[in-house]
């Protein structure tokens, strides 16, 4: 039984079904029943999404009024963020199945995207000047590029969503947003939100609907000058050459494999919370989870008894239980998927411990938090994205080796380093081809910092005044402050305009 209205699409500030009336299901993780139907975009429905966005940049307010007033349209944004958090936290945790007092931090987050761009716009969006021989003035203007297409996954899809739709609204440009299929809900509250609001209609526009349908027709649309894609490292590959026809500037936040590295003077305890907590929070559905732990030998044993107890204690059940650590996984191909992963560990060999799911959730996509002990580094399951609750972990013997088995693979997202020898920590995190390194900390993360990965794991940084690079051209003008000389150039006739040989 449906348990919310039908999502529409959301195009030129009005609330639309889809051009051919199609809809598909959404359903609820928890109970795999369908929560509500949500309106099937495609090619007709971008094309008018992207036609509002277009004409509204080319001929409306958005891009030209003042910047203050514009910047005043992004905080009202975050101030109503902060007004239904409760709503959105419950939304995104019925959609998604990520536990709702992790839905709630995400929600605060992305209240937090709003006010950071609105406060970067206003003091950090600026640009050179360059005095040349007192001749010239060079001076450089940041523009927006023009209609954005953003593309997003369905994990922590609300934060993940605002943290593109804000730096693109502050600078000026107007956004046609495809979510994730999987995770409709709240990306049409973003889209409720910003309609109170009051944005000019077709500043910001949603088309719901499947990435090889409503996706692909956004990427080739001509009229959309930028592609801001997260999502898995396959999908971004294909939009790269999809976009290529139409020479767009594309940002790819792609997947991970991130290594954690817990070397024997580590302080124990705090390594263990953090291994913990950042592969089993958001049910394992995390671009940055430690999905690798590397151990030094001589703690292996030790730590992964102690592993074994915590991952026997984390609280696994319904997501709007304020008391549950883990939820259920977003789909039950995804379900799939991660236990053909825990099958393929076993054949390769390692020792799998997990966790027992509580009796009376079997209707759930529920995996349990699960150790996948004993692994080596040319497995499939410690080179691949698994992207749920499992942790591939292994043993290494001193920090050469450490490094090698970190590199080892073909992401370059996150690593975590812990060591009380802060020479060590500074010289492994710079050692690891990762866009990011943290060192004695879990992942924590300031707004201004750039935040991306090398490798597989993506292409560009967004984040801090990093994203200004991605959402806005820099022009410069060159002004003429003196007389300079100008090459003579067919301003006097020769005698004879033929030349020597000619005669
Ligand atoms: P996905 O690649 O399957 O889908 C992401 C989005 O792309 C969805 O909206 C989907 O509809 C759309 N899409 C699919 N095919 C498309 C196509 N051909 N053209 C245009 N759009 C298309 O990813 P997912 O399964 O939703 O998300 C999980 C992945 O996202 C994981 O790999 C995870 O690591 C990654 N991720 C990365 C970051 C990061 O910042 N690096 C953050 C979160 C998630």
């Amino acid at each position: 039984m449906a348990t919310q209205p039908n999502v529409l699409h959301y195009i030129n500030g009005r609330f639309v079904e889809s051009a051919n009336g199609a809809f598909f299901d959404n359903i609820n993780p928890f109970t795999n029943e369908p929560i509500n139907q949500v309106a099937e975009g495609n090619k007709e429905d971008i094309d008018a999404a992207v036609w509002a966005a277009k004409d509204t940049f080319d001929g409306g307010p958005w891009r030209t009024m003042p910047v203050e007033e514009r910047l005043r349209y992004v905080l009202r944004i975050a101030e109503l963020i902060e007004r239904y958090k409760e709503e959105i936290a419950y939304l995104e945790a019925l959609d998604t199945g990520i536990p709702i007092s992790q839905a709630k931090k995400q929600a605060a987050r992305a209240a937090e995207n709003f006010r950071f761009y609105a406060e970067m716009v206003k003091t950090r969006l600026v640009g050179e000047a360059y005095h040349v021989n007192g001749q010239f003035l060079n001076y450089t203007v940041y523009k927006p590029v023009g209609v954005a297409g953003l593309i997003t996954p369905w994990n922590t899809p609300f934060m993940l969503e605002t943290w593109k739709v804000a730096p693109a609204l502050a600078t000026g440009n107007t956004v046609v947003l495809k979510p994730a299929e999987w995770s409709p809900l709240t990306a049409n509250k973003l889209a409720e939100i910003i309609d109170e609001a009051g944005l000019p209609a077709g500043v910001f526009n949603v088309v719901h609907g499947f990435g090889e349908t409503a996706g692909a027709a956004l990427v080739a649309h001509p009229d959309v000058r930028l592609i801001s894609f997260t999502g898995e490292t396959t999908t971004g590959m294909e939009i790269i050459r999809n976009s290529a026809a139409t020479l767009k500037k594309t940002s790819m936040e792609l997947g991970g494999k991130s290594p954690l590295i817990v070397f024997a003077d580590a302080d124990m305890e705090r390594a263990l919370d953090a291994a913990v907590w950042g592969v089993f929070s958001l049910n394992g559905e995390r671009c940055t989870a430690n999905s690798r732990l590397l151990l030094e030998q001589s703690i292996y044993d030790e730590f992964v008894e102690r592993l074994k107890q915590r991952v026997d204690q984390i609280v696994i059940g319904d997501p709007m239980n304020p008391a549950t650590e883990l939820g259920p996984l977003i789909h039950r191909a995804h379900w799939e998927r991660v236990n053909r992963y825990i099958e393929i560990a076993k054949q390769e060999g390692a020792d799998v411990y997990a966790a027992r799911v509580p009796e009376g959730l079997e209707k759930g996509n529920f995996v349990p938090p699960t150790l996948l002990l004993g692994c080596h580094n040319r497995m499939k399951v410690a080179q691949e994205e698994i992207f749920g609750p499992v942790m591939a972990v292994m043993a290494f013997a001193d920090e050469q080796e450490a490094i090698r088995l970190a590199n080892d693979v073909k992401y370059g997202l996150a690593a975590y380093v812990w060591t009380n020898d802060m020479k060590r920590g500074h010289r492994v995190a710079q050692a690891i081809e990762s866009g990011m390194a943290w060192v004695n900390s879990p992942n924590v993360r300031d707004l201004r910092i750039p935040f991306g990965g090398t490798k597989y794991s993506g292409i560009g940084r967004e984040g801090g005044h990093y994203s200004f690079d991605f959402y806005t051209e820099v022009q410069v003008v060159h002004v003429a402050v003196g007389d300079p000389p100008i090459p003579s150039f067919g301003k006097t006739k020769p005698s004879s305009a033929l030349s020597v040989e000619q005669k």
